[in-house]
């Protein structure tokens, strides 16, 4: 592509259309939990239908009424696709707003509103570029999805993979800060749960406390954080482990029968879930070998792998350029220790697909206020822009 084809598809972004964009999606709620994501999606594909896009708006089996909307555009040249992944859903907005969380209010320089960020800001960014390039002579094709779940149970994307979406490169859109993500750490619940005896609390000696069966555990959890600080991966640092809850008993007069805790295992790329799982019932298995009274049970209900792509990749490539290109600077890449829809993208699809997006997700998203910069926006879709003309060129 010649300079002069990079200048047509960048004044072709309008800061007016992208706020614009990004205020009506902003405007229909699509709070999750419960997850309406219906009025979003209809309103999603009233614009791709608008930009000459062919769309389809699926439940998905797991939440009747809950659809994806997924767009396609042809460039009617045989070529790669490319795959643009972003999710509709949203955090509920909580308390301690100084703007109303669905007004889309735009004020110093930025834009207010649940899913400013995170990521309907960025969704309008995509849905931008796709409309900034339509008609320059390129190749292949670009399939747009606005899944639903995301924020809950992943489900809208693995609807997709499971119906065998197939792209040859995929951006995910969440706010990256436009740093491109190419590894981020799996996340494991794991719900451990001791068991005891129940008793009267005047004669515990009757029973097996379930509480103080679960301390051998904790301890055990506080080794195991200690040793994974032993591996580390250079972009997203050490796996870890933590106990985010922890529950026993139901009155204070009765030895408890049974005690859970449930723990966060971040893992590493490299790190397997077996692995994870062994280490876990390893512990345990050592804790019984000593006390004869100690019973236990595992349940891992929520898992997420971590996700690695290579830095050479296409898609890496030509976002870091494109970004260069509208800000003057190469971004790099970066890890991320939170989980997102990529990684079913990347290890159950096969697409290497890079998270990249304008905006901050630590600084200013799932909080009162969530904002996105006007500027970032404006700069999110113009590298999104360039970015789809270089893979399809
Ligand atoms: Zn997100």
């Amino acid at each position: 592509m010649n300079p002069s084809s990079v200048d047509r598809v960048l004044t072709k972004i309008s800061e007016d259309r992208i706020v614009a964009l990004a205020q009506d999606l902003i405007r229909v709620p699509s709070i999750n939990p419960p997850g309406n994501e219906r009025p979003v999606a209809e309103h999603l594909a009233g614009c791709l239908r608008e930009m000459g896009m062919d769309v389809t708006v699926t439940d998905l089996t797991v939440h009747p009424g809950r659809p994806n909307v997924v767009g396609v555009w042809d460039t009617g040249a045989s070529g790669p696709t490319l795959l643009l992944n972003g999710h509709i859903d949203v955090v509920p907005p909580g308390d301690g707003w100084s703007f109303d969380p669905f007004a889309a209010t735009v004020r110093d320089g930025n834009l207010y509103g649940r899913g400013a960020c995170d990521m309907k800001g960025p969704i309008a960014c995509m849905v931008a570029a796709i409309e900034a390039i339509a008609g320059a002579p390129l190749h292949g094709s670009v399939i747009f999805t606005g899944v639903a779940g995301e924020e809950a149970d992943q489900s809208g994307t693995r609807q997709l993979v499971a119906d065998g979406i197939r792209a040859d490169f995929g951006i995910c859109g969440e706010p990256t800060g436009m740093v491109p993500v190419i590894a981020h750490k799996g996340d494991f619940y794991y719900d451990i749960t001791t068991f005891g005896v129940a008793a009267h609390g005047g004669l515990p000696h009757l029973g097996v406390n379930a509480v103080e069966k679960m301390v051998p555990v904790i301890q055990g959890v506080q080794a195991l954080s200690t040793r994974l600080k032993e591996k580390s991966h250079p972009l997203c640092g050490h796996p870890t482990v933590s106990i985010g809850l922890i529950k026993g008993g139901v009155i204070t007069c009765a030895v408890p029968d049974r005690c859970t805790i449930s723990l966060d295992r971040r893992l590493i790329p490299g790190e397997s879930p077996e692995e994870a799982s062994a280490e876990i019932e390893g512990m345990l298995q050592a804790i019984a070998q000593v006390d004869p009274q100690f019973r236990a049970e595992v349940k891992t209900p929520v898992m997420a792998l971590p996700m690695e792509i290579d830095a050479d990749e296409p898609v890496v490539l030509a976002l870091r350029r494109a970004t260069e290109t509208v800000t003057g600077k190469d971004p790099g890449v970066q890890g991320w220790s939170a989980t997102c829809d990529a990684n079913m993208l990347v290890n159950d699809a096969g697409i290497p697909t890079c998270i990249f997006g304008p905006g901050d997700i630590g600084g200013q998203a799932h909080k009162p206020d969530e904002h996105i910069a006007v500027s970032s926006l404006v700069d999110g879709a113009r590298a999104y822009a360039l970015a789809i003309m270089w893979l399809l060129q």
